[in-house]
């Protein structure tokens, strides 16, 4: 089967000025583009070419011959999730009831923000954040590049990418400002109860 470049669920300049109309169309048509391309490409001939993105995930991660098709899959798939967890106008906290798992997993809503925005800041180098599900559990978590949670027997609920292409023309090297915009004003958080709902 053939990828292809999932549309941007917004238009490019909606989640100005948190995101610039600028990056958002680089990191979609250019990065994302190119993750997909690549995909093809790689497959081309062999045993994943029929496969869903997400088998071709899962057996490409246990196949170190196969690391390129693994490193390109898991970039097409984290950016479309990432897409879909941020809107215009969304951010803040979300709903009484996943508000109650956070403040019963974390604490607070303070905690949770301030562990999201930690594991987001101390990623060495490029990869992302991630809010998980494991074992009925909310959890904070970090991977390196295009890593991600499925890898690891875990359901990932919300992503912020903070490789610098994701901020770079708008924050230069200011990540932590960048993650702060994508907490207060970007989350999707319907997306996240919808992904907790079909995760339980
Ligand atoms: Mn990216």
């Amino acid at each position: 089967m053939t990828h292809v470049l999932p549309p941007l669920p917004y238009p490019a300049d909606s989640l100005q000025p948190h995101i610039s109309a600028n990056t958002l169309s680089f990191h979609h048509g250019k990065h994302h583009q190119t993750y997909v391309t690549n995909l093809n490409n790689l497959i081309q001939g062999t045993d994943l070419e029929s496969l869903s993105l997400e088998d071709i995930i899962l057996k490409s991660a246990k196949n170190s011959d196969q690391i390129a098709i693994f490193n390109n899959a898991a970039q097409v798939w984290n950016h479309t999730f990432f897409w879909n967890c941020m809107k215009p106008q969304g951010g803040g906290k979300p709903s009484e009831k996943l508000l109650a798992m956070i403040n019963k997993d974390f604490g607070s809503y303070e905690e949770f923000f301030n562990g999201f925005k930690q594991a987001a800041l101390t990623q060495f180098g490029s990869g992302w954040a991630w809010l998980v599900i494991d074992q009925g559990k909310l959890k904070i978590t970090k991977t390196g590049n295009a890593d991600l949670p499925m890898e690891h027997g875990m359901t990932a609920l919300l992503t912020c990418d903070v490789w610098e292409h994701a901020y770079y023309l708008d924050y230069q090297n200011r990540r932590a400002d960048f993650v702060e915009a994508f907490l207060n004003h970007l989350v999707n958080w319907s997306f996240v109860e919808e992904n907790l709902t079909q995760a339980l």
